[in-house]
């Protein structure tokens, strides 16, 4: 088997006298233009886009799916297989995932359900496992999840809210520093979405000056007034508190959900899967004995 470029490039240069063949970047391939022309030639042409990994935003869909009847799932070609195909292909076209022509289909979308046996004491245990193929990111997804099926529901429920309400596409750097929780990639991008809201945030840091009269660290007691003077007068970042599975279904924010942070406690807070709560961030910061005062 030859890349259909790497063909089309070496016959421009058998058929153009002193000619060099063409690399592949001096023109476009796909089966828009290379392969249709090879296939016209009488080559046969066979697609090898690979499809890309599950992500943890479709495991979570796959095991919710899976943990509602682990004993007998429905079958490949069920209906309910069928509808787990399409919620995975819109949430693919969100989140930018794109593959070839079987592209999450029911037959893969059945297999990677019944993969998840392999974790399964109740299977492993009696040596009925699952099929053997699936990556590290299975396994956590699993560890995560299995042991609360109620938690799972509720963010698998999040994520197909969202793509019901027609959310906007997730940009490739839409999470910038935000290490993407555990409850994927849909979610935290709703995160970042409300408390980067421009208008939430000078909501938020007005009512701080309404009440107190300056913006402080709520984690850390910080102040950029007083580390940087009057140029760091009025700064400060937002992080959105409320937990991620609320936010699939169009819960509008309010100022209570909302906590004033430095820049470095807000990183710090999610630098993990498992973001810090604002309390969680404090006693750390309180253990390592750092000074709170600037
Ligand atoms: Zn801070
Ligand atoms: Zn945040």
């Amino acid at each position: 088997m030859y890349p259909s470029k790497a063909i089309a490039g070496a016959a421009h240069g058998f058929l153009e006298d002193n000619s060099q063949p063409l690399r592949a970047d001096e023109f476009s391939g796909g089966d828009g233009t290379v392969a249709q022309k090879l296939r016209s030639l009488g080559f046969e042409v066979r697609s090898t886009t690979r499809n890309p990994d599950w992500s943890r935003d479709e495991l979570i869909l796959a095991l919710d799916f899976y943990l509602k009847n682990p004993q007998s799932p429905p079958g490949n070609g069920s209906n309910e297989v069928g509808t787990l195909s399409q919620q995975l292909n819109m949430l693919n076209a969100v989140l930018g995932q794109t593959g070839g022509e079987s592209f999450r289909n029911a037959n893969g979308v059945y297999m990677k359900v019944m993969n998840f046996r392999r974790f399964d004491p109740s299977f492993s245990s009696v040596g009925k496992v699952g099929l053997s193929h699936g990556g590290a990111q299975d396994e956590a997804v699993w560890n995560e999840f299995a042991s609360d099926p109620v938690r799972l529901e509720i963010v698998a429920s999040a994520i197909r809210s969202a793509l019901v309400g027609g959310v906007a596409p997730v940009a490739i750097d839409e999470l910038d520093y935000v290490e993407e929780a555990e409850e994927g990639r849909l979610l935290t991008a709703l995160h970042r979405r409300r408390e980067r809201s421009q208008k939430l945030v000078r909501a938020c840091k007005d009512k701080a000056m309404n009440e107190t009269g300056e913006l402080r660290c709520e984690a850390c007691n910080m102040s950029f007034l007083e580390r940087y003077g009057e140029f760091g007068n009025g700064f400060m970042e937002v992080h959105h508190i409320r937990p991620l599975h609320t936010l699939g279904e169009g819960h509008k924010t309010l100022l209570t959900d909302l906590a004033l942070v430095c820049s470095n406690c807000h990183r710090m807070i999610h630098r993990r899967k498992q973001w810090l709560t604002v309390a969680e961030l404090a006693r750390i910061i309180n253990r390592s004995g750092v000074s709170t005062s600037l």
